[in-house]
């Protein structure tokens, strides 16, 4: 099966039946492509080991026949292992515009950035490799560009979803509309490959459009200074918190080195374009309370993160107190229950009010507007726990 013959095949290497470390291999008239290389970060069943790569043996030993890698998007389960295993692969990566300007920052910072080549590929464009013809479709995501890829071969059309979601009020890029992926399937799909997270979820995964608004109103009218935690990745929540830094007078500042560099590659990618302008965590801690918002990275309880740095009063400027809030903007990943209930039950040791997905740890009265945020269940700690892992301040 090493040399494919009259036949089409997929061969995942990984992240098949598993989160993270996506590798796809699709086989026709001799030649392989790549869909994506991504690796997945280790859980204590491993211990002493940080990252897990996939094991590429089967499409190193036939390397002469692999025509390229694709990438559907920026993610790290999705591109993360470019730099470890795409140099032996000896392949260009194609991928679109934010996607390539993060791996090149990343190859680049690796010291990784002669020995693999990545080629840039318009939004929406097509192009072929051996047998396949392949044409990068625009769906929302949690990252910019994220993709799936329509790839005709002469056995019929493929449909490789990558991650995606339905966004009515997307904020960043143009995701295809149902009518246009209505087109795709109408014009004959011989097979989907469907490639995304919390894909049996069956509830809708809500718009980015009502984050801002409900953000707004969380973060409106309030006295102490707010820091709001996501995904570094997510530069259109990034640009929500832009946007409710500008509406409340609040000045931004961004703390967080893999914030930088996104901002860095979405601003060069032609996004973000009404982001305040950001101020340094000196001057930041110099502002009234009232005049600063914070975003900073470690919504997942990275040890080395600012924010963990920030709870357990570690980091070198920035300090939180009474009456400050702490928004963790960001679905908690399974398996991180600890660390992120750990980082809570710091900040609200400190008086530092927290709301998460599911929970607010105040017994205020005042319920925020909007679908993903909402008081405690009781309504008061002292009647009723939170259904988060924090601690109730008062
Ligand atoms: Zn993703």
């Amino acid at each position: 099966m090493t040399i494919p013959g009259d036949e089409l095949l997929f061969l995942p290497l990984g992240g098949s039946g598993e989160i993270g470390m996506n590798v796809n291999l699709f086989g026709c008239q001799g030649k392989w492509i790549m869909v994506d290389l991504g690796m997945t970060f280790a859980d204590p069943s491993l211990p002493g080991v940080e990252l897990v790569l996939p094991d590429l043996t089967f499409i190193e030993r036939n390397r002469d026949r692999l025509l390229g890698v694709v990438l559907t998007h920026g993610h790290e389960d999705h591109l993360g292992a470019v730099p470890y295993l795409a140099g032996d692969l000896k392949v260009p990566v194609y991928a679109t515009p934010f996607t390539a300007g993060l791996l090149r920052e990343k190859l680049k910072s690796d010291g990784f950035d002669d020995a693999i080549k990545v080629k840039t590929v318009s939004m929406g464009a097509t192009f072929e490799l051996g047998p396949f013809k392949i044409r990068y479709v625009h769906l929302a995501h949690s990252i910019p560009e994220g993709n799936a890829l329509v790839i005709e071969t002469p056995y019929g059309r493929l449909f490789h979803t990558g991650d995606w979601k339905l966004d009515d009020e997307p904020l960043m890029g143009k995701p295809s509309t149902p009518e246009q992926l209505t087109a795709i399937g109408d014009s004959g799909v011989l097979a989907l490959v469907g490639d995304s997270t919390n894909v049996f979820n069956r509830e809708a995964s809500g718009s980015e459009g009502e984050v801002r608004r409900a953000m707004l109103e969380v973060v409106k009218g309030r006295k102490g200074r707010v820091l709001v935690t996501t995904f570094a990745s997510n530069a259109a929540r990034v640009d929500t918190i832009g946007h409710v830094a500008n509406e409340t007078g609040r000045q931004l500042c961004v703390v967080g080195r893999s914030l930088d560099r996104i901002i860095r590659v979405a601003k060069a990618s032609g996004y973000l374009k009404h982001l305040p302008p950001l101020i340094d965590p000196d001057e930041a801690m110099s502002l009234p309370p009232q005049s600063v918002l914070f975003v900073a990275t470690g919504c997942q309880g990275e040890a080395r993160a600012a924010l963990a740095r920030i709870a357990a009063k570690e980091h070198n400027e920035i300090r939180l107190s009474k009456g400050d809030l702490v928004i963790f903007s960001s679905k908690q990943i399974p398996g991180n229950e600890l660390a992120v209930g750990v980082l809570h039950n710091a900040l609200v040791a400190q008086g530092v009010e927290v709301i998460t997905e599911k929970a607010r740890t105040c017994t205020s009265p005042a319920t925020p507007a909007g679908p993903n945020w909402r008081p405690c269940t009781g309504g008061s700690a002292r009647r009723s726990p939170c259904r988060s892992m924090a601690r109730c301040a008062t």
